[in-house]
């Protein structure tokens, strides 16, 4: 393959300049001279002058300069053009919402113009209003190029073109177009002058190979991608082949790439899926834009300290990074994390951030940091250049200690190169910007990030994986181009929104209908075939509910069935995991019995769990497992359940029986509720860490009120009753293990008899039977009493629905209750299962078996029982 594909370059001279369309392929050719030199045993060789189509326009542009022979003017970068741009829209009358987007579609309108060498002054821009408006705004644009001496990309080769017209000594003497698939007019015209001068000008095209060519379908594109990646494993067995894999849209699906093909040819890295670019035996092109890689989003999110409210999730971002503070600190970091949850709120100002952070105990420089940070912030200027807020930026992350201690991967030093050339490029916004607000300068750093794309430098490898226009003008041995479907192949068109139709279609512009868009794939198609021996093109049958049938433009294909392909066996992940695993069982039916010096605490939720799984209850009470509090905006669902306990509590120690609550005046009740209401949220102000603002407390008060009115009534409804005892403490001795209860209320009926209520603001299911108690809660209660009880209930206080949910001695002593077929008996069946799961509990009884499978689903230990790899659960 080697000496067919490199023998027109072999013809080549120092004579030649060899443009190409893009980077990657200039590197290509320069790798495949440079071997076949190596080949022929040369040592030295004098190089070829392969370059990128805009580096050579560059090069043109600054040896006029150098020769002067042109006047300097500042050539703009990508970013500084987009800012133009946007303050140009941005001041236009129109109202925009996407500002960034329209400037972006703008810009590209601009390009298209001088590529296609189209005037401005075309009448068709009065057809529309976009058009106009564009019209309008390119003419701004221009005006403000001429006037500060700035030259665009798009009109570079305009420059190049009279540059070269006036002085052919600068032009190459034979010039080589290479990886094209369309010339457009703006080139065509420098090939014309190029050639009319006298220079060799040649568009180069494979002729030596035509490909045989085959048509695979797959029932969906997770088959496909993983067909293609087995195909390509086979092949790679024989190092003289070279094999590319061509994705139509490659940025969209390039996670689902890099995990399958990885799973295919080194199934271990997905293991260890750190700097895994870095190591892999094929190339994927398309790398991920800047500000999705970890360690540059965490700068992103760092700088956001300077806006004016800081969000929470950037605080929790920042104590859970691996990119702040020393790496030993990590426990000090998860308890600050601890803290900061129960705020429930979802934004900071930096005084307020400020005062938090300094009343922190915990040791640990990411507190000292982030204490010298936000002071240093609260004062620091709110307007600057933009080549100021870089300064600033990289001094904050440094007083951070971005990007940590640990020791960084060779993916993550090419990033922090990256990132010196972000916040240059936020810096050259100087020349459009002469102050910025810190919020402005952060949102054009955080653009730059998004639109820079980065892939980690690799080896040359055997295997390409690659977008339909990177491939053009490589060869190969074997090539695969999937996704040829007739949805995306060829693509609809869709025309650019600020040029007039007509004339985008009259010119034949890119993806203007899709007659173009038609030819257009043809084109590369037959690139494609001309680029190897053996191609298979391919589609899928199904994407999500879509039935997708091939792109008229294969459908004479043979077609190949996935047999014919060969392949080894597929094996999957898990199953080379399952094979590898050496699995030690351990198994655990009891563990040491609790003993003196042990101190365990609980209540009725350890029953609770022994009940439910005695591991579980032996994790969590004994093991101290305990899942983080999850972090919920506002004020958290358990902490709406005690405010509305607390306002009970209030209520019936003022009331104390239903006689007084039938006594009071619509407005009495009112002011009882609000006055319980107040005490409540002062008593939760009082004992927990907040900063809910006063309208956030206004709403929750409403809700209570209206929550609490409703559930009056329904005790008015209710037989007579006094409250003698609310939220009373009980100590219990359970078979040796000593428990604390609260029991919510005590009622005595007019009858004489007691009755035990509990609040519940979730909804209320529960087996009260012996064998499948799943609420110990009311028993305990029960035989805790230092009454005789004779009916226990759990009211369910929402406002969907209000209603008492338990057992009674007897009929009509709380509405809805069941009556107990033997009240006595299932009290003392009741007592001697407590007793007994207490006893287990003491003798330490820890067998992993769930009373059954919603137990598990409700429990969130799997991780550490690891039920899911034993058959213990039944499904009853
Ligand atoms: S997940 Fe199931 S088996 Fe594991 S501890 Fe929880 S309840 Fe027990």
């Amino acid at each position: 393959m080697a000496s067919a594909s490199i023998s027109w370059l072999a013809k080549l001279s120092d004579q030649h300049v060899i443009v190409t369309a893009n980077r990657r392929l200039a590197l290509y050719w320069q790798e495949q001279y440079a071997a076949y030199q190596r080949g022929l045993g040369h040592t030295v060789w004098q190089t070829l002058d392969i370059i990128p189509y805009q580096s050579w326009l560059v090069r043109c542009y600054q040896s006029g300069i150098d020769n002067g022979l042109l006047t300097p003017q500042l050539l703009l970068n990508e970013q500084q053009e987009l800012s133009i741009w946007e303050t140009i829209i941005s001041h236009s009358a129109r109202p925009l919402l996407q500002l960034a987007a329209v400037a972006k579609e703008a810009k590209r309108a601009w390009q298209l113009l001088w590529e296609w060498q189209c005037s401005l002054d075309h009448p068709s821009f009065t057809h529309s209003e976009d058009c106009t408006a564009f019209q309008q705004w390119a003419q701004q644009f221009q005006q403000h190029l001429t006037l500060q001496q700035w030259l665009d990309c798009s009109q570079l080769p305009e420059i190049v073109y009279n540059l070269l017209q006036q002085h052919s000594e600068l032009m190459p003497r034979h010039m080589v177009w290479l990886g094209f698939i369309e010339l457009v007019p703006q080139q065509q015209k420098i090939i014309e002058l190029l050639l009319k001068q006298g220079s060799t000008c040649q568009q180069f095209a494979f002729s030596e190979q035509v490909a045989t060519v085959h048509c695979l379908t797959a029932p969906n594109q997770a088959t496909e991608i993983r067909t293609m990646a087995r195909w390509a494993k086979n092949l790679l067995n024989n190092p003289a082949h070279r094999v590319g894999c061509i994705v139509p849209d490659i940025a969209a699906i390039r996670p689902e790439l890099l995990r399958t093909f990885t799973e295919i040819f080194v199934p271990e890295l997905l293991l260890e899926p750190n700097n895994i670019d870095t190591r892999l035996p094929f190339n994927i092109s398309a790398g991920l834009a800047l500000h999705e890689y970890p360690i540059i989003y965490a700068a992103l999110q760092a700088l956001q300290l300077n806006q004016a409210q800081i969000p929470t999730s950037v605080l929790l971002h920042l104590l859970r990074a691996p990119f702040f503070g020393p790496a030993a600190e990590l426990f000090a970091q998860v308890r600050l994390q601890g803290q900061l949850r129960p705020y429930h709120q979802h934004k900071f100002s930096p005084p307020q951030l400020l005062s938090w952070l300094q009343s922190q105990k915990v040791e640990c420089q990411w507190l000292r940091n982030m204490i010298q940070l936000i002071s240093h912030i609260t004062h620091q200027t709110t307007q600057q250049a933009p080549s100021q807020w870089a300064q600033s930026f990289s001094e904050q992350l440094e007083l951070l200690g971005w990007p940590g201690e640990r020791t960084l991967n060779s993916e993550e030093y090419q990033l922090l190169q990256k990132w010196q050339a972000l916040l240059a490029g936020l810096a050259s916004l100087d020349i459009i910007y002469p102050s910025l607000s810190s919020k402005m300068a952060w949102t054009k750093l955080q653009a730059l990030a998004a639109a820079t794309l980065f892939q980690p430098q690799t080896p040359e490898s055997k295997l390409q994986i690659l977008g339909t226009l990177e491939a053009v003008g490589q060869r190969f041995t074997h090539l695969w181009v999937m996704g040829l479907d007739d949805n995306h192949w060829p693509s609809k068109p869709s025309p650019n929104n600020f040029l007039p139709l007509s004339l985008q279609r009259d010119k034949l512009m890119p993806q203007a209908s899709s007659e173009r868009e038609t030819d257009y794939c043809k084109r590369l198609l037959s690139h494609y075939y001309q680029s190897s021996a053996q191609v298979i093109v391919s589609y899928s049958q199904q994407a999500a509910d879509t039935m997708l049938r091939p792109s008229r433009l294969i459908n004479e294909l043979t077609c190949l069935g996935l047999n014919e392909l060969m392949l080894a066996d597929d094996i999957q992940l898990a199953e080379l995991v399952a094979a590898a695993a050496k699995v030690e069982e351990v198994e655990l039916s009891s563990a040491p019995p609790v003993s003196a010096p042990e101190l365990v605490r609980g209540g009725v939720g350890l029953l609770k769990s022994q009940a439910a799984c005695a591991f579980k209850a032996f994790a969590e009470y004994r093991l101290g497992a305990k899942l983080a509090e999850t972090w919920e905006l506002g004020i958290a669902a358990t902490e709406r359940g005690n405010l509305l306990h607390s306002c009970l509590e209030y209520i019936w120690g003022r009331l104390g029986s239903q006689q007084q609550l039938l006594k009071l005046t619509a407005q009495e009740l009112l002011d009882i509720i609000q006055q319980a209401i107040a005490q409540a949220i002062s008593q939760f102000k009082s004992t927990r860490a907040t900063m809910l603002n006063h309208k956030l407390w206004q709403i929750e008060s409403q809700r209570l009120t209206k929550l609490l009115l409703a559930w009056l009534e329904k005790e008015k409804q209710r037989k007579d009753f006094t409250v003698i005892a609310t939220e009373q403490a009980v100590e219990l001795n359970l078979g040796g293990l000593a428990l604390t209860l609260k029991i919510d209320r005590i009622d005595q009926l007019a009858s004489g008899e007691y009755v035990i209520i509990d609040y519940k603001t979730s909804k209320v299911q529960a087996q009260w039977q012996a064998e499948h108690l799943t609420e110990p809660q009311l028993p305990l209660y029960c035989i805790s009493s230092p009454y005789p009880i004779a009916a226990v209930s759990l009211a369910q206080v929402r406002n969907d629905e209000m209603k008492f949910h338990g057992l009674a001695q007897s009929d009509g002593l709380l509405p809805q209750l069941k009556t107990a077929d033997d009240w006595q008996n299932m009290l003392a069946s009741w007592q001697q299962l407590l007793e007994q799961l207490g006893a287990q509990f003491l003798a330490g009884h820890a067998a992993i078996a769930p009373r059954d499978k919603q137990t598990c689903e409700l429990c969130q230990l799997e991780l550490v029982c690891r039920i899911r790899g034993k058959a213990v659960v039944s499904d009853e």
